[in-house]
């Protein structure tokens, strides 16, 4: 008779030690024209619009709450000008600081 075959996939040692966000948002505030949507549509609140102006004198995103995001990529999914996107921890991206 075989022997049973367990499929449950388990968490590594490593997976298990990792703490901290999910994700994170990437943010190119230079392509921002100051919509707000990613604030808005934002489902953990990690965003918020930023005091200061980009070159082009809009007010753009910044992080209010980085342990929140889950890396969902709504706000990349929202934001008309690729200027913003979120990115699951563990994934590096080209242009990622
Ligand atoms: S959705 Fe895009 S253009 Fe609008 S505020 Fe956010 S980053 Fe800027
Ligand atoms: S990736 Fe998701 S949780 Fe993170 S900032 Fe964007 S919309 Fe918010």
């Amino acid at each position: 008779m075989p022997a049973e075959v367990k499929s449950e996939i388990k968490p590594s040692e490593e997976e298990k030690e990792r703490k901290g966000p999910k994700g994170r948002p990437i943010i190119t505030s230079e392509r921002c024209k100051g919509c707000g949507f990613c604030v808005e549509f934002c489902p953990s609140n990690v965003l918020r619009m930023s005091q200061s102006f980009n070159s082009k004198g809009y007010h753009h995103p910044e992080i209010a709450d980085a342990e929140a995001c889950t890396g969902c990529d709504l706000c990349g999914l929202y934001c008309p000008d690729f200027a913003i996107y979120g990115i699951r921890r563990g994934r590096r991206m080209k242009d990622e600081n």
